[in-house]
């Protein structure tokens, strides 16, 4: 498969040493990979391009701008393209999917540069997947005004927070959205509500779409995150 890869990556790291490292490895997996150190220097380098990178491998911590106020720039302005975080620590990731950046994933330091090969490759493969007509493969359609979801042309009989809920994760297939990204989301009047609640809402939300589609897992749970919803096999 390496001759299709050619995806373009860009590494946004100021310790050259990572970077240096990172870029080696992914350039001996087929990919083509762009350096650069100051977050300053981030955006009018995409917007120079004729076309976005297809990932970008972000630093938190960087000179200029940082790695959040850049991640949030970057989902706003190229949806399609993937991110992964670069983080120092492991409770930052915590942190970070609680602001709701929309990063594809967090690879927390140190790490392997052949870690960063195999998430970068998973993280392509959904996010060519997502931009792929979705509706082949899940013939799963939503109706807004009457909030029904279809599947197959059944109307799976949603509750309005389970619409709400299935609505929010076929917006950004394959990304992880952690409960309390899933809460803000359905609850607009701030109510006080549990994780437990979330949890119970996308177990029913499962089981109705079980009873069209026994075989697919389209709405899958990961552990001690959140759900994301992930249409392809
Ligand atoms: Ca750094």
């Amino acid at each position: 498969m390496s001759h299709l890869d050619t995806d373009h990556v860009l590494i946004v790291e100021d310790e050259p040493k990572i970077a240096r490292l990172v870029a080696d490895y992914l350039e001996g997996s087929g990919y083509t990979t762009h350096h650069i150190d100051h977050g300053d220097e981030v955006l009018p380098w995409i917007e120079a391009r004729d076309q976005p990178p297809e990932l970008i491998l972000l630093d938190l911590m960087l000179p200029g701008t940082d790695g959040l106020t850049l991640s949030r720039e970057v989902r706003q302005r190229w949806p399609h393209v993937a991110l992964i975080m670069l983080t120092a620590r492991v409770e930052e990731v915590d942190r970070l999917l609680g602001l709701e950046l929309g990063a594809d994933d967090y690879i927390c330091k140190p790490f392997s540069p052949r870690e960063v090969v195999a998430r970068a490759r998973a993280v392509l493969r959904r996010s060519r997947a997502a931009k792929a007509d979705v509706a082949p493969s899940v013939p799963l359609s939503l109706d807004d005004d009457g909030w029904v979801a279809l599947a197959d042309g059944q109307d799976l009989g949603l509750t309005a927070v389970e619409f709400q809920l299935l609505r929010v994760m076929m917006h950004s297939p394959g990304r992880i959205l952690s409960r309390e990204q899933l809460m803000d989301h359905m609850y607009r009047d701030h109510r006080i509500v549990s994780e437990r609640t979330v949890d119970s809402h996308i177990k029913k939300l499962r089981r109705k779409i079980a009873d069209v589609w026994p075989e697919r897992e389209i709405i899958r749970s990961v552990y001690g995150v959140g759900y994301k919803y992930q249409p392809e096999e």
